[in-house]
């Protein structure tokens, strides 16, 4: 993936990104726990949704889409924006935890755990090279109620590549997601946070919307689980974005982190959420 390469050139965009401030938002769903209140492990909250029962991972997955709206695969469009959002609005103090690069085996599983521990959902941007290694992972995320989006196939600068490069980036991963966690992305990341305008257009022609993030923990770098944890609990405001990876090497730090941000930022009053879309 090349992010050691690519640090400069990616500092630089996301100071870019933190310059255009708090303009793009997305708006909150917040599904999960009623009231707010986080459940601890082995505590499922009691008035937990009908989406959250057990249910048949193939009957679900392979539920075909009759009645409403678009056929399956005819994505609806979203508006062409000129910058992702960065941060979602809402009632409350909301906050989305973001997972990118993966699944790997390595680490997603340890992280769903986590996640299932306390009850709360939270997004993967996959790339379609890994994804098509581990569809198991998605249809985990799919019947454990997390938000799937597309960060690419293989993980490029998109501003380096042609339209129609990045058309089969998108296109590709799209349709390895649509199969293994049952239905297309309503989400785009570029990688590094890279959008350009075709990147903009060609999310929009595949009814995506395209989110960035607020919070970098930068957990890439391996600063240490302690670093990324205070990245977070300094960063943890209502709307707040949190990136992180559960890929692209050693995780092993993010994974560590997430169990101790996790229970902290519940106690601290947040909802961890995933963000509605806007346009549907
Ligand atoms: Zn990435």
């Amino acid at each position: 993936m090349q992010k050691d390469q690519l640090f400069t050139r990616r500092g630089a965009l996301l100071a870019g990104a933190a310059a255009v401030g708090a303009a793009g938002t997305a708006s909150v769903f917040a599904r999960g726990t009623g009231a707010g209140t986080p459940a601890g492990p082995g505590a499922p909250a009691p008035g937990a949704p009908a989406h959250r029962l057990p249910m048949k991972p193939s009957a679900y997955r392979l539920q075909p889409l009759t009645g409403y709206g678009p056929p399956r695969g005819a994505a609806a469009r979203t508006p062409v924006r000129s910058e992702p959002l960065l941060r979602i609005t809402g009632r409350g103090r909301a906050m989305v935890l973001t997972f990118d690069d993966g699944p790997d085996p390595r680490y997603t599983p340890d992280i769903l755990d986590t996640l299932a521990a306390y009850d709360v959902h939270a997004m993967f941007f996959v790339c379609g090279e890994m994804a098509a290694h581990h569809p198991e992972l998605l249809a985990r995320m799919a019947d454990e109620g997390h938000t799937v989006g597309n960060h690419t196939w293989s993980h490029p600068l998109l501003t380096k590549l042609t339209r129609r490069q990045i058309r089969s980036e998108m296109t590709r991963t799209s349709e390895v997601i649509e199969n293994a966690y049952g239905e297309r992305p309503r989400w785009f990341r570029a990688p590094y946070g890279a959008w350009n305008r075709a990147a903009f257009q060609l999310g929009s022609e595949l009814g995506m919307e395209s989110l960035a993030w607020t919070v970098d923990t930068l957990d890439w770098t391996s600063p240490g689980t302690g670093t990324i944890v205070d990245r977070v609990e300094n960063g943890a405001a209502p709307g707040v974005v949190v990136l992180s990876h559960d890929a692209g090497g050693d995780r092993t730090q993010s994974v560590r982190a997430l169990r101790r941000y996790l229970p902290q930022l519940l106690d601290s009053g947040y909802h961890i959420t995933v963000p509605r879309r806007q346009h549907t």
